[in-house]
């Protein structure tokens, strides 16, 4: 395969990065090195500026998977004898309540259906009925389906209850908006491989300065000490271990085609296209999304499978990637789904492609019923 020609990424992270994104890598750097930490440095004040926390919030950066980040942010906001309510509504989420239950930290659910989301009334009324939760940690953008949740609303919820809020932002940050100066959040994480389309290899949380000056000695783990990290970059401007140079070189190109374009608004609106015709394209094919229209995000897309039985995901899969388009499976217990992502360096042009590679591909297999099957009792 020659370079530029690999298959497009329809996935949520990693996905589809620009041709500048990707000469970024062809450098090597030392992480010693004062211009390396210097673009370390510039990212972070960037970060911080895509959710409008100068002056409240730092950006800490944290080497890993977006998960690793997800898991730092846990257990240096959330003190050893805190309790943490999650609204739970599909994987990310239950990620979230198994990282709790590995850091050992007290926590409850509140579990929805995978195609509704918790509102800020419901978490209001779980945090009055039980004084002893401290933080709540929702998922913004639920990747597992789509679902987009209220945010805003549960931020409010937690402000008004007094109680510290974390935000699982990794398929959202850059692309919907979060404003930090509108509702106080404790920490918002994210990673270089998602919506600001870096690489992936390094996650970020962007926390609330007060809180994490407060945060020593809550970490059970020295990899992922937020305090400590962020005190050696302070002093230093280095990351504490070895930086993941490469992506973080890509990352700051990344950033500065995202400013470019028009930063989130414009990366939001780009998104929005994307899924719109990518949606209006599988309809016409028969194909019916997992949600409704006004709870999706646009950011990755679950479609019902087809119940025809010349249709399998494998080999589905196999025969739209030869056509230049990856797909991603579904993340659903109940019912058979697969799932198509909007995000990455790709425009309308591309999801009009992966429509007639579906539709063609549907007319190789014999795929003619449309129709999904009955969900599993
Ligand atoms: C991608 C993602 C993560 C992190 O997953 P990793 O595989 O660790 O990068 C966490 N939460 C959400 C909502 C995500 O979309």
């Amino acid at each position: 395969m020659i370079l530029g020609q690999e298959p497009i990424l329809l996935t949520p992270g990693p996905l589809t990065t620009s041709p500048a994104t990707k000469q970024a890598m062809l450098r090597d750097w030392g992480s010693w090195d004062a211009s390396f930490n210097a673009i370390t440095g510039s990212i972070c004040k960037d970060l911080v500026d895509v959710v409008h926390g100068a002056g409240t919030h730092v950006c800490v950066p944290l080497q890993g998977s977006g998960t690793f980040s997800v898991e730092a942010a846990i257990a240096n906001v959330v003190p050893r004898t805190g309790k943490v309510l999650v609204p739970q509504n599909g994987a990310y989420c239950q990620r979230i309540l198994k990282i709790l239950g590995y850091l050992g930290r007290a926590h409850v659910a509140i579990d929805m259906p995978e195609d509704q989301y918790p509102t800020g009334e419901m978490v209001e009324k779980a945090l009055a009925a039980d004084p002893s939760i401290t933080h709540v940690a929702q998922v913004h953008c639920e990747t597992g389906t789509g679902i987009l949740n209220p945010l805003a609303d549960i931020a409010a919820a937690c402000a008004r209850r007094k109680v510290g809020l974390i935000v699982d932002a990794m398929s959202s940050f850059g692309a919907l908006e979060i404003d930090v100066s509108k509702y106080p959040v404790d920490a918002v994480v994210a990673a270089s491989g998602k919506c600001i389309e870096g690489v992936p290899g390094m996650g970020f949380v962007i926390v609330k300065r007060d809180v994490l000056e407060k945060s020593q000695g809550n970490s059970h783990s020295l990899a992922m000490d937020l305090f400590d990290q962020w005190t050696y970059m302070q002093k230093t401007t280095q990351w504490r271990f070895t930086p993941p140079t490469h992506v973080v070189a890509a990352f700051r190109v990344a950033l500065d085609q995202f400013l470019a374009e028009g930063g989130q608004p414009a990366r939001g609106a780009r998104y929005a296209k994307n899924c719109e015709t990518l949606v209006e394209g599988m309809a016409s094919l028969g194909f019916r999304p997992f949600l409704p229209k006004a709870i999706q995000a646009p950011v990755i897309v679950t479609f019902h499978a087809p119940g025809d039985p010349a249709y399998g995901f494998k080999d589905f899969y196999e025969r739209v990637k030869a056509r230049g388009y990856v797909l991603y499976p579904g993340k659903l217990t109940q019912v058979e789904t697969f799932r198509v992502g909007c995000i990455g360096a790709i425009d309308a042009n591309e999801m009009r492609n992966v429509v007639s590679a579906v539709s063609q591909t549907l007319a190789d297999m014999g795929v003619r019923k449309m129709e999904p099957l009955k969900a599993a009792a």
